[in-house]
């Protein structure tokens, strides 16, 4: 028999600490989905975070900004993070008191995270990466 499928609970515990990586072409849903350019989605709301794959060096991915206690960009948007950024607890710029602003939309990550769900379940910022080098997610 089939295992059912994970539910979310729209309890926005992972919104309120870990945002997740976009994989290709959402950004461009996302801004879509907000009504703005993608351009300005991103000068807005984003930051460029990344990792090491194998063969391939350095990937860059797209990621929404952590809040800080003021409700502010706790880091300088579309900048390129650095190690501090994963270990900053803060809420997604787009959680909100009725949860994610850009559901449906929301980044591959998210749509893959379910909590109590087992770690090897999850989207490994590895996996993600390379969608990025495939180009598609
Ligand atoms: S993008 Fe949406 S689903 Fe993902 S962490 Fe932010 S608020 Fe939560």
């Amino acid at each position: 028999m089939d295992k059912p499928k994970p539910v979310c609970q729209r309890k926005g515990d992972c919104c309120r600490s870990f945002p997740g990586w976009f994989g290709p072409g959402e950004v461009e849903k996302a801004a879509q989905h907000l009504g703005m350019e993608v351009d300005d989605f991103a000068r807005k709301y984003l930051i460029i975070d990344g990792i090491e794959v194998e063969g391939h060096g350095w990937v860059d991915v797209f990621a929404p900004v952590r809040l800080n206690k003021h409700g502010l960009p706790a880091f300088p948007l579309l900048s390129r993070v650095d190690v501090f950024y994963r270990y900053f607890e803060g809420p997604c710029i787009f959680f909100k008191e009725n949860g994610c602003i850009l559901y449906p939309c929301h980044p591959i990550e998210c749509r893959h995270y379910f909590c109590g769900q087992p770690e090897e379940e999850n989207l490994s910022h590895q996996e993600i990466a390379r969608m990025w080098i495939d180009g598609n997610a």
